[in-house]
């Protein structure tokens, strides 16, 4: 008996980051298979997965070599309790993480979501602060605009209210600093001097007024990826990690959405050639395949909570899933492919290939406002009007209903709002770029009509 998986599944699921009463009208699309870039429904339609399912499938749907390391794993052991016992492919992980992170960050803890390794990162922080001496430090800094996560810690440390608004009595109280906004700047000048006019309007008074107070600054490095896929440059980043040093305040880059080669380079702190205190990963560490989070830190971090038992120094931290073997041999195979076919270097390539199709494709056109790109990411912020900057009426759903046609047209490009965008795996080959683009203009051009 053939089932109706869609219509059962309208009864029974409560999707993520959905509005069940949209699925009346676009109901769930039912996948059969993958590979590449490529997902297949039960009709075999064909999508191309542009937004790497979430930003998480780093290298393809169905890599073999990924697939065989975890069909590997499975045949010696799927999971064992992570207190008191290991296993070699934590280790080697952890070894290999520490040969390609920025300097210092030697101290490994599993997680395994995003939202989990959030929440461990500020709780090792204030602990830290509180065990170093600095029990006055009870505050968290963060950027508005900034998404670390759906959990209440990691929420209160976001800036979305599309996300966040309705727990606001629920969540911890944390310092909203004012991100650079390099499209809508209310500055002028190069990118350096925005970027400087951001850091001194609106980061020295913060530090001035709660430095002294605060346990950390947790930031997305470089790109604020669910903000709308916004960039700011590499010297904003810089005089964060200066001025937080200046005040004691602990730094935590959270690279879950820009780690693993997202942004050109393998982790987006090297733009800024710096290395923060605590430094969140998950998204491609493991391909997509698996749920799985890492939180790593420096040894001064470690070694405030090492002490005899009976000091009550411990991070009493835990996950079940912590360090889960089948997570750790794809993280292992990812970085096993980063190696073995410089991934790094290919992408890069692509990048320049991507942007510039994209940039000739879409910028003249009428409503796109701008094109916003760092690796691979392609931002498309469509608006109203070209020269004013004048958004679309937001119930308008501009982004929505181009996401719909696109889906029509066999790509997925879940929006941000009214930006599009595009986040493909590091290895989408040249025919595939031209065929999205193909399929992304066209579904702009029915929404909103041509040049
Ligand atoms: C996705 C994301 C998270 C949350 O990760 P989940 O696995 O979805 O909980 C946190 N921070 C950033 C920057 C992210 O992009």
């Amino acid at each position: 008996m053939l089932l109706d998986i869609a219509k059962m599944d309208l009864e029974l699921i409560w999707h993520p980051c959905s509005q069940m009463y949209d699925y009346k009208e676009l109901p769930p699309i039912v996948i059969k298979r993958g590979k590449g870039v490529k997902i297949y429904d039960e009709n075999d339609k064909e999508y191309i997965d542009i937004i790497s399912s979430w930003w998480c499938n780093l290298l393809g749907h169905s890599n073999e070599y990924i697939n065989q390391a975890i069909t590997n794993q499975l045949n010696n052991i799927e999971h064992v309790i992570f207190a008191n016992f290991t296993h070699e492919g934590a280790v080697r992980l952890a070894s290999r993480l520490r040969q390609i992170l920025p300097p210092k960050l030697d101290k490994f803890n599993f997680s395994d979501n995003g939202s989990s390794a959030v929440e461990s990162a500020l709780k090792m922080a204030f602990q830290y602060q509180h065990q170093v001496g600095n029990t006055h430090k009870n505050k968290f800094i963060c950027l508005s605009n900034a998404y670390h996560g759906e959990t209440i810690g990691a929420l209160s440390v976001g800036a979305l209210d599309l996300y966040a608004k309705i727990y606001e009595p629920m969540l911890l109280k944390a310092i909203r600093i004012k991100a650079p906004d390099m499209y809508r700047s209310e500055f002028e000048g190069d990118s350096d001097e925005i970027a400087r006019k951001y850091f001194e309007h609106y980061v020295v008074p913060i530090f001035e007024k709660y430095g002294k107070e605060s346990v950390a600054l947790i930031v997305e490095p470089i790109l604020q990826a669910a903000a709308g896929m916004m960039i700011y440059p590499p010297l904003y980043l810089k005089k964060l990690r200066q001025i937080c040093d200046e005040y004691g305040v602990l730094l935590i880059a959270d690279e879950i959405a820009t780690g693993f080669g997202r942004t050109g380079r393998m982790f987006a702190c090297e733009h800024a050639n710096i290395s923060p205190d605590i430094i969140t990963l998950s998204k491609g560490l493991t391909g997509g395949y698996m749920p799985m989070s890492v939180v790593a830190t420096t040894n001064e971090i470690y070694n405030a909570f090492y002490a005899p038992y009976s000091q009550g120094k411990a991070f009493m931290h835990s996950h079940t899933y912590s360090g889960n073997p089948l997570g750790c041999a794809a993280a292992n195979a990812v970085l096993d492919i980063f190696e073995s076919q410089n991934i790094l270097n290919s992408a890069q390539q692509n990048a320049i290939y991507l942007n510039n199709e994209i940039n000739s494709a879409l910028n003249s056109h009428k409503n796109v406002g701008q094109i916003r790109s760092i690796g691979l990411i392609n931002a498309i912020e469509l608006v109203e009007q070209k020269d004013s900057k004048k958004a679309f009426n937001k119930d308008l759903r501009i982004g929505y209903q181009i996401y719909k046609k696109a889906l029509k047209n066999g790509l997925i490009l879940r929006p941000l709002g009214d930006v599009i965008y595009f986040n493909p795996p590091l290895n989408i080959q040249k025919d595939e770029m031209d065929e999205a683009i193909k399929r992304c203009v066209k579904s702009i051009d029915e929404i909103l009509g041509g040049f």
